[in-house]
């Protein structure tokens, strides 16, 4: 992600932040331009080219920080605007782990207009469109079935409980995992999204995604319940980016594209940060730190995936250094290096046909 300062003062600040550590002034984002903009805390509204703007309402919530105009008419920012079920916020466990999902979705929406992918609620596009449901473990036996963490027709259900850290981790390790976050999650889910979005009723595009992820139309159930029974093939690695991916040519794709995001975002941010590097290694040119800013519509796949890779050595290294886990605890295979590629293309002509 972008390293953003206060447009008063040029203090670097979060993403997230709310107020100026260094001025004092109020902070909002404003997706339209990509920048986090200050606001004396005396004026009422930000006032910007012209136009009057004040917090999202979910601003209230501690959950946004995002600008809208005065005037909008839900008064939800672009990524609250997706919410249509949230959790009864009276139980204040439910509430925090509503915020960090929140904290979660609000990054995986900036990553998706960076992209210039199209960010449209169900409230207004009923058939194209995308909503969220959070569900608290109470809200998920109401439905009565199992319900669980996934996406069915622009609907992505959450369920709370992945924003306990400790309940995240114990699933992580059932499931042998390597890496599990929410911002993993709502990656991967949208991932799902963006699919249907691209590939349903394209039947030229399907052709190319079974050439490189397999036939899409094998019977979905039937290939989770023989993943759960059997696990991944032994030579998982060669082909797929996690064990999950291997279980279904949907969650493939989906896990693939999870990576995609995240490759973008850590070099988007080691772009703002100016990282280059050449490590004191013998004759290892390939190992050379350099920027590369990712969401450049004309960027090559080769210059990212040749970018991301001394990248995530050299975090995955320092993390190793203070005795945490690797930042990046993948390795990524010729297999799946064309996958990603795919990808990469697919939304490249996407764009292209959208504008
Ligand atoms: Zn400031
Ligand atoms: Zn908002
Ligand atoms: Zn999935």
């Amino acid at each position: 992600m972008k390293v953003f300062q206060c447009s008063n003062c040029n203090f670097p600040v979060f993403f997230e932040n709310t107020m100026c550590q260094n001025c004092g002034s109020a902070l909002g984002y404003l997706s339209s331009s990509n920048q986090i903009i200050s606001k004396y805390t005396n004026q009422s509204t930000w006032s910007i080219n012209g136009q009057h703007y004040g917090y999202c309402q979910n601003y209230a919530l501690q959950a946004c920080n995002w600008l809208v105009p005065v005037n909008h008419t839900s008064g939800f920012c672009d990524s609250c605007n997706l919410n249509r079920t949230i959790p009864n916020l009276s139980v204040p466990e439910y509430f925090e782990r509503w915020q960090k999902m929140e904290g979660a979705k609000h990054r995986l929406i900036y990553s998706l207009e960076r992209l210039g992918l199209p960010v449209q609620s169900k409230f207004e596009h009923e058939v194209s469109g995308l909503l969220f449901d959070f569900l608290s473990e109470e809200d998920a036996r109401a439905e009565g079935k199992q319900v669980m963490t996934g996406h069915a027709n622009g609907v992505i259900t959450i369920l709370l409980a992945e924003a306990d850290a400790v309940s995240r981790e114990q699933i992580r390790k059932s499931l042998n995992e390597k890496y599990r976050t929410l911002i993993g999650h709502f990656r991967h889910e949208v991932g799902h999204y963006y699919w249907e979005l691209i590939f349903k009723n394209n039947d030229n595009l399907l052709a190319d995604f079974r050439a490189i992820f397999g036939d899409e139309r094998q019977d979905y159930s039937e290939a989770l319940k023989r993943h759960y029974a059997n696990g991944a093939p032994a030579n998982w690695k060669s082909y797929f980016i996690s064990q999950y991916a291997s279980c279904h040519p949907w969650e493939d794709w989906a896990e693939t594209w999870a990576h995609y995001l995240h490759i973008l975002d850590a070099l988007e941010t080691a772009y703002y940060f100016g990282l280059e590097g050449k490590p004191k290694l013998n004759n290892s040119p390939h190992m050379d730190i350099y920027p590369v800013f990712p969401y450049d519509n004309e960027m090559s796949f080769k210059r990212i995936i040749d970018a991301v890779s001394p990248l995530f050595y050299a975090v995955n290294s320092i993390n190793r250094s203070m005795g945490l886990s690797d930042v990046y605890p993948f390795v990524i295979s010729d297999a799946v290096e064309k996958k990603l590629e795919f990808i990469h293309f697919t939304l490249q002509n996407y764009r292209k046909n959208l504008a």
